[in-house]
């Protein structure tokens, strides 16, 4: 199906797209020639279409100053109506808006299904717990867990799938178990809802501080209710009446105040006060009337996903309507597959999930992000075309724009010549990792270098990683990852360097480094010569080694090791040479010498000193 080859991406995303458009229609009118392409197309599809050779177009884009172009590299959509139009043809961009693929790809062009209306069913809230640092939300999201496993689930152990549901007198309780409102805004910002409540913890006796305010702008600004627990409760010096007044200053008011906001003392500690605040919980959820359809085809949210070694690609979410079961197809961001398995937050393999249900899925074909919606979808190629073509924009996205391998990136290169670049690709464990080293690694940027991130990904290093950096003679940067298959032979052969690193910190320092030209240098020997001993004899008590310098050469003051039968025997200093009575510097092969070593006299005949030096290697990058 992947048109492979050596720049094939296996099932990473990368700017070099093996998709095969949908649309091959080429429209000739009367004096326009028209291609018709859906926002990238790689050039030997453009060739094809065009009827020409891709060397052609290669020599084109060449020629217009683009470099690191092969016959798949997938050009965007402005750079082929460029490319077009100096053959004279027109490019038309026929990208269909993803909402209208993807109802197509669910099969329901039909909204209202006949009798809908008696399958509807009150669905379990959704809740996310926030507040300022230390102030108890792990302790609280902890000690509910726990109270909730001794609670009778078999195995007791909760697996971290990113969720969990909790059994109240008010019904069920899905809680989201990445506190703080990092996690919630940047679900926001992917354009995903997934919480009906926000749990606002407040310690009683530190009060309202900044991350306070922020929590409460952050729920406010989704329009989640709000309901606060006064934490540390157990603490002598506890002061929830002062919580309440800080609170309604916010706009937060106490029920017992007149306001509606229900205020709730707890102690994440002792546990005291955690039932009533699961009441206020189910309290509030009833009033909120939430429901779900758990007939219809599933769709949800990720709220986290990783590669894992052995699993593929897992994808943690929670479904948030209909019923997802195993064998279904499933979207989510750039990967799509059938649900091979299924597991909930107890670790125990589930067949099927209902709506505000967490699950752990395997199967997809690629990570997706948090934040990223799901759906089941019936049309297996559809649904691939949506997975690649998210896969194109989220490659762009991740590189930042300075990356972006364009003509007009080209231009401002060639004015711009003089200046050193550094082209990187990034390959990573986790989507996280891969965005915040691109970002910080693109902000190194200086007077000396520019640095270019052409491809940032996550997935082992590939075949295709290492051909792309040959191609656009770059570096690999790996991040938590290693080659895999034949990258390592086929980079080594390439001369294509690739690094690897586990902290971001490292690897931007010694980027950064690289950049100014101050990598440390790494030391190696390099061997200068051998002399043998001929003769041994004494000069004014001091203890000489007549020898014969075998090859290369030999050093006064330079270092040396004596070896008897290949065994070093000692290491150090050549303290003296000499030529006949002088004092030499050098003695090179073919000639004798005599040779006293620093702090060493036990000489034999036969023995053989070995003079060397150290290199000082400058470190590539
Ligand atoms: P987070 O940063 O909001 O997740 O806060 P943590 O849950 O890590 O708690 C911060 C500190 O407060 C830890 O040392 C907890 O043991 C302590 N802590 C949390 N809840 C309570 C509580 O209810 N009472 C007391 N005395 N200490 C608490």
């Amino acid at each position: 199906m992947r048109p492979g080859g050596a720049f094939s991406r296996g099932r990473n995303a990368g700017p070099v797209s093996t998709r095969k458009p949908v649309s091959t229609a080429v429209e000739m009118s009367a004096h326009k020639k028209v291609i018709r392409i859906e926002e990238n197309i790689t050039l030997s599809q453009m060739a094809q279409r065009l009827s020409l050779k891709s060397t052609e177009l290669l020599m084109k884009l060449l020629s217009m100053g683009m470099t690191g172009v092969h016959i798949n590299t997938s050009l965007d959509a402005d750079t082929a109506k460029i490319l077009a139009s100096e053959f004279g043809w027109e490019v038309e961009d026929v990208a269909r808006s993803e909402d209208q693929i993807i109802a197509a790809a669910r099969g329901e062009e039909k909204v209202v299904r006949e009798g809908e209306a008696a399958d509807i069913v009150a669905r379990a809230p959704v809740v996310t717990v926030m507040g300022h640092v230390d102030h108890g939300k792990t302790s609280l999201l902890d000690k509910i867990r726990k109270a909730n496993v001794a609670g009778g689930e078999a195995g007791g152990i909760t697996q971290h799938i990113g969720a969990y549901k909790v059994n109240t007198s008010h019904g069920m309780v899905v809680f989201l178990d990445t506190p703080g409102h990092e996690a919630f805004s940047q679900m926001r910002a992917r354009g995903a809802s997934v919480t009906d409540i926000v749990i606002l913890v407040v310690a009683a006796d530190d009060g309202v501080m900044p991350q306070t305010k922020e929590a409460v702008a952050h729920a406010k600004a989704a329009k989640v209710p709000i309901i606060v627990a006064v934490n540390k409760i157990d603490k002598p010096s506890a002061e929830p009446e002062r919580v309440k007044r800080e609170l309604a200053e916010l706009g937060l008011q106490a029920e017992e105040w007149g306001g509606d906001t229900m205020f709730l003392h707890v102690s994440a500690l002792s546990g005291e006060g955690i039932p009533a605040l699961l009441d206020a919980v189910g309290l509030q959820s009833e009033m909120l009337e939430l429901i779900a359809n758990p007939k219809t085809a599933a769709s949800g949210t990720v709220l986290e996903a990783l590669l894992d070694r052995g699993r593929g690609p897992v994808a943690r979410v929670l479904i948030q309507d209909g019923t997802l079961r195993v064998g279904d197809l499933v979207l989510a961001g750039a990967g799509f597959g059938k649900v091979r398995a299924m597991t909930n937050e107890h670790g125990k393999q589930v067949h099927e999930a209902g709506p505000s249900t967490p699950v752990e899925i395997l199967g997809l074909s690629d990570v997706p992000n948090a934040g990223d919606q799901v759906h089941v979808v019936k049309d297996p190629k559809k649904a691939q075309e949506i997975a690649e073509q998210r896969k194109g924009k989220m490659a762009k996205s991740m590189v930042p724009a300075t990356a972006k391998v364009s003509l007009e990136e080209l231009s401002r290169r060639i004015s711009e010549s003089g200046q050193q670049e550094l082209r990187v690709i990034i390959k990573g464990d986790v989507q996280g990792s891969v965005e915040a080293l691109a970002e910080a690694l693109s902000k190194l940027t200086c007077d000396k270098a520019r640095l270019s991130i052409i491809h940032a990904g996550v997935g082992a290093i590939t075949e295709g990683d290492v051909n792309l950096a040959v191609a656009a003679r770059a570096i690999i940067i790996g991040f938590n990852q290693r080659p895999a298959g034949k990258a390592a032979s086929l980079a080594d052969e390439n001369k294509i360097e690739i690094r690897a690193y586990s902290i971001i910190y490292n690897a931007v320092d010694e980027v950064r480094a690289a950049m100014e030209g101050l990598l440390p240098p790494t030391l190696q020997e390099k061997v200068l010569g051998h002399a043998e001993v001929r003769q041994l004899f004494k000069v004014k008590g001091q203890g000489i080694a007549g020898s014969f310098v075998l090859d290369g050469l030999v050093r006064r003051g330079g270092k040396a090791r004596l070896l008897r039968e290949g065994a070093v025997l000692w290491e150090g200093k050549m303290a003296a040479l000499r030529r006949f009575k002088d004092d030499a510097k050098e003695v090179l092969e073919g000639f004798e010498c005599g040779i006293s070593l620093d702090g060493y006299s036990d000489l034999k005949e036969k023995d053989v000193i070995e003079a060397y030096e150290i290199e000082e290697i400058k470190q590539k990058l």
